[in-house]
């Protein structure tokens, strides 16, 4: 795309009025901070973020997932100078030990396997300490620059026509602008009218589906577009356990913050259930433990603590359950909804401009979750959501945060990259969950005879696909094309080798 040159007067005095316009960011989740936080490190002065939650660092049971930020998300950190103080507050994947538990008590420790030791370290952190990473660099050096309003929510976008001029004649685009009302939990309600408007609202974005409405023209650029996985549809509950629970009946011996456990239940075929909990690196922390199922499953029938207990008992004879599982969260547990693993989806349109061509009035821009969602299958949901504001922040520089210009920019440069993660996270490891044992099985037998493959044959063989993710110097999309190569190449190899015995069958006499 090419950009038209400015003389530098004209550069100047469009950057000065820019970076002093207002922005809202709606939703404060890694997105959101994150684009906050880039655009004050560039020069914006003016950032309001609206927040539904009460705090940055507040306790949402069944998100208390925890994300690993890899050198994707990374590029992000390290720009804002947060990526020393990450490694502080995480657990590397370079020290990834995971203890298995069966239901007879035996237990198995093992660093696993599947990290590439070539590159840098990536974090294990839960999702409250990694925004309160970003709050705090907020709170520490931005405060002139963003206000962050938690227990706000946007509740209302619309479009407002300006006169434009004093005799009151409306011109059909020049003068549109945004308003926006929000709501705060003691009912107050205000109105923002930004130039600039980011969409960083998650799944259910109210951003995106503006502007699914205000999008006149016949191409569909702000529906979701669905996409099948085995992993979507799968119901997930998080079990919140004490800090150094005790992994055994005695009660002797408690597990370690630093380490990842896999609770096997004792349960067979569909009954079957198993904890799965991520490594802290704050010992007084409490552990989330994931329970991941099909719908139909037991577990999520219970509708009592007491059942609780009693389903936990049974099914893991090899923890002391009414130890490790309050009265008050085994209720919680019950009554919570939990949630449901999307389907991968994203929209093809990230950006809008009000004003039409000839000026620009006000642009809106949509990142992360709002533009692109899927079960967490190869951990890239932040890590994605954090290279849009990356991806973002070059067109920025590329335009002089010109934002007219830089918008569409952004979205030429990422559609085809969200387009191939989206298929990434349909085909690398959706049997993760045990959902299919069997399918589970023959998962972890391809890759095995992938990576032997890649190991020797490397220039007709690409690394199976969680290498490659682990590479940040690689776009999606790039990433896809050698999947598909490879693919591709093994299709050939298994011709070749077929017509070889072949001919081997029809020469021996
Ligand atoms: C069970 C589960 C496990 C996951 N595990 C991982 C993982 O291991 N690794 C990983 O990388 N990703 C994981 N993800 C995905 C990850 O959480 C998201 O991809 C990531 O958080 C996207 O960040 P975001 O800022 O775009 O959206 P979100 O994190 O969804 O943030 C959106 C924010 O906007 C706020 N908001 C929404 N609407 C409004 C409104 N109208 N007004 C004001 N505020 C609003 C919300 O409160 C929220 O704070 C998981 C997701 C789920 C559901």
């Amino acid at each position: 795309m090419t950009i038209e040159t400015k003389t530098n007067e004209d550069t100047l005095t469009k950057e000065s009025k820019q970076f002093g316009d207002p922005v809202v960011i709606v939703g404060g989740g890694p997105a959101g901070l994150a684009t906050a936080l880039m655009l004050a490190k560039r020069g914006w002065t003016n950032i309001t973020v609206f927040e539904k939650r009460p705090s940055a660092d507040y306790y949402e049971p069944d998100k208390s997932f925890n994300y690993l930020i890899d050198g994707r998300g990374q590029k992000m950190t390290d720009l804002l100078g947060l990526t020393e103080e990450l490694s502080k507050i995480s657990v590397p994947n370079t020290e990834f030990y995971l203890t298995r538990i069966e239901s007879d008590g035996s237990k198995k420790t093992s660093k696993l396997p599947i990290i590439d030791s070539n590159r840098k370290p990536s974090y294990w952190l839960p999702r409250k300490a990694f925004l309160q990473l970003l709050y705090e660099e907020i709170e520490r050096n931005w405060l002139d620059r963003i206000t962050v309003l938690f227990k706000t929510r946007c509740v209302e976008i619309q479009k407002t026509r300006r006169y434009a001029d004093p005799e009151g004649i409306v011109n059909d685009t020049e003068g549109e602008k945004i308003q926006i009302v929000a709501s705060q939990e003691n009912g107050s309600v205000m109105k923002f009218e930004p130039t600039f408007l980011v969409g960083c609202d998650g799944i259910n974005s109210i951003v995106r589906q503006t502007l699914k409405k205000w999008d006149k023209s016949a191409s569909d650029r702000f529906e979701m577009k669905y996409h099948p996985s085995p992993s979507s549809g799968l119901k997930y509950k998080v079990l919140t356990l004490p800090p150094n629970f005790p992994i055994d009946r005695s009660g002797k011996e408690n597990s370690v913050c630093d380490r990842a456990y896999k609770i096997n239940g004792a349960f067979r075929d569909k009954r079957s259930v198993s904890l799965g909990i991520l490594p802290i690196k704050n010992p007084d922390e409490p552990r989330g433990a994931n329970i991941i199922r099909y719908p139909d499953h037991e577990v999520w029938e219970l509708t009592n603590g007491e059942q609780v207990w009693d389903f936990l008992e049974k099914a893991f004879p090899q923890l002391p359950i009414r130890q490790i599982v309050s009265p008050e969260e085994a209720e919680r547990f019950a009554a919570s909804e939990g949630g449901c693993f999307p389907p991968p989806q994203y929209c093809s349109g990230s950006q809008f401009i009000l004003g039409g061509d000839r000026s620009f009035t006000a642009g809106v821009l949509l990142i992360g979750d709002a533009i692109h969602s899927f079960p967490p299958d190869i951990g890239q949901g932040v890590n994605s959501a954090l290279e849009d504001v990356y991806v973002f922040n070059e067109a920025l520089s590329q335009s002089n945060d010109d934002l007219s210009s830089a918008l569409p920019l952004y979205e030429s440069g990422r559609t085809s990259d969200i387009k191939a993660l989206i298929r990434l996270v349909q085909t690398t490891y959706p049997w993760q969950y045990n959902q299919d044992p069997l399918r589970n099985q023959l998962w972890r037998i391809k890759f095995l005879v992938w990576l032997i493959f890649s190991r020797f044959l490397p220039f007709l063989f690409s690394p199976p696909t969680f290498f490659l993710i682990q590479d940040s110097q690689l776009s999606y999309s790039e990433i896809l094309q050698k999947v598909r190569r490879t693919t591709q190449n093994f299709y050939l190899f298994g011709v070749a080798i077929s017509l070889a015995v072949l001919a081997l069958v029809l020469k021996t006499p």
